[in-house]
């Protein structure tokens, strides 16, 4: 039996794919983008997070916790993760919800039961199945054997993926899906070593592929000030779909603040707490870059 392990099941989405979906979001991913809105999607095993936020200081969690790994200091909690045997004890002990466990692992079975529940949602609105991350190709097998189970119900199965991955884990999802929804972030090699950790060829790479093979796909690219939001990237993006790919719709995603709180409940640090978000008016100028260059934008569920 096949095992993924999963953070998040988001019924009722509609912005993951057409009509109202369900997003499965797995864990796992190799990529380290610096705004990154999902890092507890990042790290392939299930992670204790802390939202000092919610503790009201009671003390429960310590008294309960098995190892002794917890201690209660002016009213807050720490973990000592040396003593941590992941146990959840303290999940569960939490009046105030102050702890979460993110991640669970669930069979192929588990998780096309529980989105099956809402097959009627996606029979009447076109909707379906979106698998995102983290990053569905390092899961190529697990997001497989979900996705034709789901087809073979009839229901239509998107992935959402950075396409960075090997050949292999690509064409196994080829084979088992018909959407993808592709993030491109920024086209110079420097930029992207520097703010996503990784060279950009092999996405392009995998993106030349896709096309190849005749999938259905939608480039998204998540607009983040002093990485990619610039005419040159975007003029750069449009020249390699038109040049190298079939694709010609592309949606625009400003980047957003909303996943400071996880950072820190996972004691991590957020790179961008510096940067903010593009204006609409900066938007707008990326948009028609885009346009002049001959491709159909999308921004906040519109052609503009
Ligand atoms: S997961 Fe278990 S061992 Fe770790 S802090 Fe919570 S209760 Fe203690
Ligand atoms: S049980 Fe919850 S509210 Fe109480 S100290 Fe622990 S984390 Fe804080």
């Amino acid at each position: 039996m096949k095992y993924g392990t999963v953070f998040n099941i988001q019924r009722m989405s509609i912005h993951d794919g057409p009509g109202i979906r369900t997003t499965v979001f797995l864990k796992g991913c190799p990529l380290r983008c610096a705004w990154c809105h999902n890092p507890e999607s990042q790290r392939p095993e299930p992670e204790l997070a802390y939202h000092a936020n919610r503790c009201v200081g009671c003390g429960f969690c310590v008294a309960q916790c098995p190892a002794g790994a917890l201690s209660l200091s002016a009213g807050k909690v720490t973990k000592n993760d040396s003593l941590c045997t992941q146990c959840n004890t303290c999940v569960a002990s939490c009046p105030y919800s102050a702890w979460e466990c993110y991640g669970e692992r669930m069979s192929v079975e588990d998780v096309v039961t529980e989105v099956l529940k809402d097959k009627a949602y996606y029979t009447k609105t076109g909707g379906g199945v979106t698998f995102s991350g983290g990053e569905p190709l390092l899961r190529a097998d697990f997001v497989a054997a979900c996705a034709t189970q789901l087809r073979e119900h009839g229901v239509h199965v998107a992935v959402e993926t950075a396409c960075f991955g090997s050949e292999t884990a690509l064409r196994r999802l080829f084979d088992a899906a018909d959407l993808f929804l592709v993030d491109l972030k920024v086209m110079d090699d420097a930029a992207h070593r520097r703010w996503i950790g990784s060279p950009v060829e092999p996405i392009l790479q995998n993106l030349r592929l896709l096309g190849a093979w005749g999938a259905e796909a939608l480039v998204r690219i998540p607009v983040v000030m002093g990485c990619n939001a610039t005419e040159e990237n975007m003029a750069a993006t449009a020249d390699f779909l038109l040049s190298q790919t079939p694709y010609r719709t592309v949606e625009l995603l400003k980047m957003h603040k909303l996943a400071e709180n996880k950072y820190r409940a996972l004691r991590r640090d957020w790179l961008i707490a510096d940067v903010e978000p593009p204006t609409e008016e900066h938007m707008a100028e990326l948009a028609n870059v885009l346009k002049q260059e001959g491709l159909c934008v999308y921004y906040k569920g519109e052609i503009v």
